[in-house]
């Protein structure tokens, strides 16, 4: 079965990886802008790893049949530096017409603080400035729920962001129906320790359906796997599920979404 991981960091993966992904039919990977694990030095950091993303990553993902997708951003993690998230979100539009980038992501909230939630504003504006495409982190700390209703209401206070063209990833039983109420798409991320593990996100998708949801492994250089997903669609099988619903999830969902970006293509460029 053909799927799509909609999001791993995959230049914190070695090359196997890309391997074992099309061995178990991923054909499209998208990799959203994230924390290095240390906070970069300046702005030139940020200019590496966004030519990283667009210029080295589709091309270690190509050599595996597989399409390479991004998306760019400061993370949350290193917004409070006010000085440094301005200089960086200049760069961003030189890196927009790039061919493989989908949009703004992964913006949002880490620990909720007053600048951070400035700095998510401002990704808000310049993905409405520039009509892309909003994907959006939750915090993963007890402070989720907060966190997802001030990036909800951030969202919903921009009258220009239409919600079917935002994702917000990392959500969880308390935090889904909320999103999807909104008009939004919501991501699961199927994660070994933290966060849901399969049979929790199917229990969710049980339980509110599979309309705009997808599942994603969120891999990236901490503890994580990056065939969380295929691993999903083993235990939607185990219990029952039909193969054309579990399609629906892992591939037709974020195709869908993925391709209100006229730049997502799963043909061979
Ligand atoms: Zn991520």
């Amino acid at each position: 079965m053909e799927y799509i991981e909609p999001h791993a960091h995959m230049v914190s993966r070695v090359t196997d990886d890309y391997e074992r992904l099309a061995l178990a039919g991923c054909v499209a990977v998208c990799e959203p802008a994230f924390w290095a694990g240390f906070d970069r030095g300046g702005p030139e950091g940020f200019h590496d790893y966004f030519r990283q993303l667009t210029e080295h990553e589709p091309k270690r993902a190509a050599r595996f049949g597989l399409r390479h997708f991004c998306w760019l951003c400061l993370n949350p993690k290193e917004a409070e530096d006010l000085t440094l998230a301005a200089e960086v979100l200049a760069l961003i539009p030189q890196f927009l017409e790039r061919p493989n980038v989908l949009g703004i992501g992964e913006i949002g909230l880490n620990k909720n603080s007053r600048n951070e939630l400035r700095v998510l504003e401002m990704h808000v504006d310049l993905a409405a400035r520039h009509n892309q495409l909003i994907l959006v982190h939750t915090p993963h700390l007890e402070d989720k729920l907060k966190g997802t209703r001030l990036i909800l209401d951030v969202l919903k206070n921009d009258r220009r962001i239409r919600p079917e063209r935002v994702i917000i990833d990392h959500v969880e039983e308390h935090t889904v129906k909320l999103v999807l109420d909104r008009g939004h798409w919501a991501g699961m991320t199927l994660y070994p320790e933290t966060k849901c593990s399969p049979a929790r996100a199917i229990d969710i998708l049980e339980t509110f359906g599979t309309e705009r949801l997808w599942l994603n492994s969120a891999c990236d250089w901490g503890v994580s796997d990056p065939l969380a997903v295929p691993k999903a669609a083993l235990e939607m099988r185990r219990r029952g599920h039909r193969l054309a619903d579990i399609e629906r999830v892992l591939y037709h969902n974020p195709r869908r979404f993925l391709s209100q970006c006229p730049k997502f293509r799963l043909s061979a460029p």
